[in-house]
């Protein structure tokens, strides 16, 4: 069996954060029925081709999957096992909101075999979360933490935010303790990126909102670096730390080029070697459905992105794996980039594996072009 991760986008949320550009709308309770219909449909279209595969990890994202009515991720969840057969250990994530859960719905996604959370915490500061558009308050995150405990859930994860407008390094700093103190399996930890066309964008256009600068988001990732590293967490990609054996098996996929496959609107996939992604807009999914532009991925492509992502992951670049891959040293040709890179203390090569140091992850683009050179 080829092992496959499936992607289901759940583009519904309560209401719309300031800074989000996602595929969510809000307000659409009206939609929920003809989306998942239209979901299914596409599952179903998806039987033929995914013969021989297994689904190793399932991810609902969103949007804010746990804001639909549960027997939709159930029936989503059934349907998809109809259709391709689940591992054994199979890692099923649902992101959540923490202003959305219930006992009675956490209790419900346990029944049908979810056994992983992802809360979209953001920030333990009220006052940041208001700015930011969250509906729920710091306390409601620990609150969640609790519920879910309670329901059984043994692998939870929660996302934060730095880079924030208004944003002191003290109180990054207790947003990364409190979410240590919750005793969750995993933190994701993320800068912010100004989106056009958002109100956030408006807000730092006007002056209204200022950015921290690149030294004091440097500085804040360092924070996040040093202070999880205390509590148990290793990074074990740029914005992802987790206690040992709890890094997400899902996201690990997209890192390290493994197939994956996307359902719902503006779900991305990669597929024995093309990428595609569905519709973006709402109702064009309804309409269609089915994906869209293609990419058939040349080699020079997936030596490219090999690059790109596999820099990204703690472990690194897989020398051996490269050369079996593309049939010639990863060295070849890179040799005075190497060498400029690792003189710079950017990247080191170790057992078998290229890594980026610390500061080589802080510059990863320009790391990754150096590296690419005339690729
Ligand atoms: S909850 Fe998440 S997906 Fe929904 S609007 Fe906020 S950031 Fe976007």
């Amino acid at each position: 069996m080829k092992p496959l991760s499936l992607y289901i986008h759940v583009p519904f949320c309560a209401s719309k954060c300031a800074y989000c550009d996602f595929a969510s709308w809000p307000n659409r309770d009206g939609a929920w029925r003809r989306y998942f219909e239209a979901l299914w449909r596409e599952l179903e279209r998806w039987r033929e081709r995914l013969r021989g595969h297994e689904a190793a990890t399932v991810f609902f994202g969103g949007g804010t999957p746990t804001l639909v009515d549960t027997p939709y991720i159930a029936e989503t969840l059934e349907r998809a096992r109809a259709v391709v057969p689940f591992a054994q250990n199979v890692e099923i994530t649902l992101e959540g909101n923490p202003g959305t859960l219930t006992p009675e719905k956490l209790a419900a996604y346990r029944k049908v075999g979810v056994n992983r959370l992802s809360l979209g915490a953001q920030s333990f500061d009220d006052g940041l979360l208001k700015s930011l558009g969250r509906i729920h308050t710091a306390a409601q995150v620990g609150e969640a933490v609790a519920m879910a405990r309670e329901a059984g859930f043994k692998n939870l994860n929660l996302d934060l935010m730095y880079g924030l407008p208004g944003q002191a390094m003290d109180q990054w700093q207790r947003t990364l303790d409190a979410a240590a103190a919750l005793g969750v399996e995993h933190i994701s930890a993320y800068s912010l990126i100004v989106e056009d066309g958002t109100p956030m964008a408006a807000r730092v256009a006007s002056g209204e909102a200022v950015i921290p600068d690149d030294d004091a988001v440097n500085a804040m990732q360092r924070a996040a670096v040093d202070r999880l590293a205390r509590a148990g967490y290793g990074r074990y990609e740029i914005s992802n730390y987790a206690r040992p054996g709890r890094e997400c098996r899902h996201n690990l996929v997209y890192w390290l080029r493994g197939d994956y496959l996307g359902l719902g609107c503006a779900a991305h996939s990669l597929f024995e070697g093309r990428r595609f992604h569905s519709p973006v807009g709402l109702e064009d999914y309804l309409a269609g459905g089915g994906a869209e532009e293609v990419q058939e991925l040349t080699e020079a492509d997936a030596r490219e992105e090999t690059v790109m992502l596999a820099t990204r992951t703690a472990r690194g670049l897989d020398l051996a794996d490269w050369q079996a891959r593309f049939g010639v040293p990863f060295e070849r040709g890179r040799e005075a980039a190497l060498a400029r890179l690792e003189a710079g203390g950017l990247v080191e090569r170790r057992d078998g594996f290229l890594q980026l140091t610390l500061r080589g992850l802080e510059l990863h683009n320009a790391v990754v072009l150096e590296l690419l050179g005339d690729e």
